[in-house]
């Protein structure tokens, strides 16, 4: 996740406003008044980041927190070579890449905790033996079904670790395997959300268990089929999983604590002058992302647009800061967006017999592009050639060359840019476009893109 967002255009925050401590039935802990939270990987990858993780929710005290967390750093990561390793059936060496997993827990754990160490102990030898039990076994089905198994064991151990050590430093809170919520079907890697049932789990199981506790702890990206199979919801999925709740739950909000101050305008690993965007909308963030910055998932923002509920991203650390919020508000002046994709290749398509680009070609071209899994960037059609730009995916590229080329003249130049900006004005772009470099351009009034040879920067 942590990836996902650095590279980003920094997005973020305003104070979160206190909804008040009283809602239309004058309660404070009512359903409704709940808030979502989400720790990202690099929030709880030391020691420290987990103390650390500790004081924020602290200095929430009293009120009622559903706590979403990731899987340690880089766990999920040597989760899926452990599964690489067994599914090639390198015993030897998936059990070895497993043990440093272990041993990696083992001694945070060791570090954070005393009294209560011998229970988390032995919470997280259940998952390690939940995981080595399966990695024993020859592979006889497929490889998405034994990543899921052993790759949700990430979540589930930084999650009884951290659950222990909030525990143990007087932040009483519930631990859930949601495994036993989120109830999925079995498209293992991607699996979709059953909502009818999940939703019961919500009232039945998490919204009581606020009456006894403040704060419920549980996993984000994973979830279980009607025949208990562990299922993952897709690298990243965490943040999706906390908007699934916040949705469930009809929350005030939902907090996503990562490591950049906010959402910026632009990507500050390619540009020097980004700016802080402190409030945007969710169409703004799905206009963004469409257009190819790594900013929040839509998939993440349907389940809390559906529900108009707010989504802070905050600077784990630094909570103070103010970071940004995304909320369902019209935005007037909205700073220039840019988003800079690289590796372009765009195709040329011509009529060999100087007939007319029609409906029936691009429909034509638009079944190819589903069936080679490409989605251009940015089309253009003219009256005899078609122009589409994409992501430099090789081998997809060729066969779309090949297989247009029965119809088509066929043209393919690479190693392009991609320049989107929104809410652009003349200055910004005089800056940013060398006119000379430019090969195609289109615009509206609120969004231009430039596809260009070279990229100023
Ligand atoms: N741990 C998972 C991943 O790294 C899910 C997440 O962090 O959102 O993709
Ligand atoms: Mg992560």
């Amino acid at each position: 996740m942590d990836e996902y967002f650095d590279a980003l255009p920094g997005l973020f925050m305003r104070n979160i406003p206190t909804f008040a401590n009283s809602n239309s039935k004058g309660l404070i802990s009512e359903e409704g008044f709940m808030k979502i939270f989400k720790f990202g990987g690099a929030s709880v990858n030391s020691v420290e980041r987990i103390r650390n993780v500790g004081e924020i929710i602290q200095s929430y005290k009293g009120e009622k927190l559903l706590v979403v967390i990731s899987a340690m750093g880089k766990t999920t990561n040597a989760l899926e070579k452990v599964t690489e390793a067994f599914f090639s059936q390198k015993l030897e060496e998936a059990l070895s890449l497993f043990a440093k997993v272990k041993q990696q827990h083992l001694e945070t754990a060791r570090q954070l905790l005393t009294d209560s160490l011998p229970a988390c102990e032995q919470q997280l030898k259940e998952f390690f033996t939940e995981a080595e039990w399966l990695l024993h076994d020859s592979p006889v089905r497929e490889y998405d079904y034994y990543y899921d198994q052993v790759v949700c064991i990430g979540e589930l151990l930084s999650t009884a670790l951290v659950s222990h050590y909030l525990n143990s430093i007087g932040i009483a809170n519930q631990w859930m395997d949601v495994r036993d919520i989120i109830r999925t079907d079995d498209n293992f890697r991607d699996a979709g959300i059953d909502w009818t049932y999940t939703q019961s789990k919500v009232n039945e199981v998490i919204i009581p268990s606020f009456s006894v506790t403040n704060i419920i702890l549980t996993q984000g990206f994973i979830g279980a089929t009607d025949e208990n199979e562990s299922t993952t919801l897709g690298r990243e999925g965490s943040d999706y999983s906390a908007a699934v709740f916040a949705n469930m739950m009809d929350a005030v909000s939902q907090t996503i604590w990562k490591d950049v101050e906010s959402v910026m305008n632009a990507d500050p690993k390619e540009f020097a002058d980004v700016q802080p965007i402190h409030e945007l909308n969710y169409n703004e963030v799905i206009e963004m992302a469409y257009y190819g910055a790594q900013v929040i998932h839509p998939k993440t923002i349907k389940p809390l647009q559906n529900k108009g509920i707010p989504l802070y991203v905050k600077c784990f650390l630094q909570p103070s800061l103010e970071g940004t919020v995304i909320h369902g508000k019209s935005l007037k002046q909205l700073p220039p967006i840019i988003v800079l994709k690289q590796n372009q290749v765009m195709i040329e398509m011509s009529s060999r017999d100087f007939s007319f680009v029609g409906e029936h070609h691009v429909s034509h071209l638009y079944s190819l592009f589903e069936k080679l899994k490409v989605k251009p960037n940015l089309t253009q059609n003219g009256a005899i050639s078609f122009l589409c730009v994409m992501d430099d995916h090789t081998d997809r590229i060729e066969k779309l060359a090949l297989e247009a080329s029965s119809l088509f003249d066929v043209k393919v130049l690479k190693g392009l840019s991609l320049l989107t900006i929104r809410h652009y004005d003349t200055t910004i772009l005089e800056k940013m476009v060398n006119a000379k470099s430019i090969l195609l351009r289109q615009q509206t009034p609120e969004t231009i893109q430039v596809l260009m040879t070279s990229v100023t920067k």
